[in-house]
């Protein structure tokens, strides 16, 4: 059998809301926090875990939602900034084993790996996707 985590999410918008509701869906407990309570009404009818209301910038928050806990943290609000001291709080305070930040700006990327934090940056995934597609394109009109 698969071990349940521990999982907290900063930040509960268009990505942090879908990826509480997979991981609800694999049987891990979750704890999403966000600063704007209406963030809380995008979270799908898969998921299970709880919310907490506060900026993951006050520690407090971090506490509250029990991060010494947490086997996983993610760190993916839209602030580079943001996500860039929830992920070091969780990696060099707490040492959670498994941190990842999503970068908005790819220009931050260098950053953040100077750093060793394992990114997410939703632009160039999408630019890759699209790459692949465009190419199949390419090859099946000759
Ligand atoms: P999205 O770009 O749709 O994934 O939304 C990002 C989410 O991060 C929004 O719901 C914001 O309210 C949230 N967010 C941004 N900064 C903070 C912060 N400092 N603390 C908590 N939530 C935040």
């Amino acid at each position: 059998m698969k071990p349940s985590w521990y999982v907290i999410i900063a930040g509960c918008g268009r990505l942090g809301a879908n990826v509480a509701g997979m991981l609800s869906n694999m049987g891990h407990s979750v704890v999403v926090i966000d600063r704007k309570e209406s963030a809380f009404e995008a979270l799908p009818i898969e998921f299970t875990g709880f919310t907490i209301h506060g900026d993951v910038a006050a520690i407090e928050f971090l506490r509250e939602a029990k991060i010494h806990q947490a086997n996983m943290v993610l760190a993916f609000t839209n602030d580079d900034n943001t996500n860039f001291m929830v992920a070091q709080i969780a990696q060099r305070v707490y040492h959670i084993p498994r941190v990842i930040s999503r970068v908005y700006d790819a220009g931050n990327l260098a950053l953040f790996h100077e750093f060793k934090i394992k990114t997410l940056t939703p632009v160039l995934l999408a630019t890759g996707a699209l790459n692949k597609v465009i190419h199949r394109y390419m090859e099946e009109s000759g």
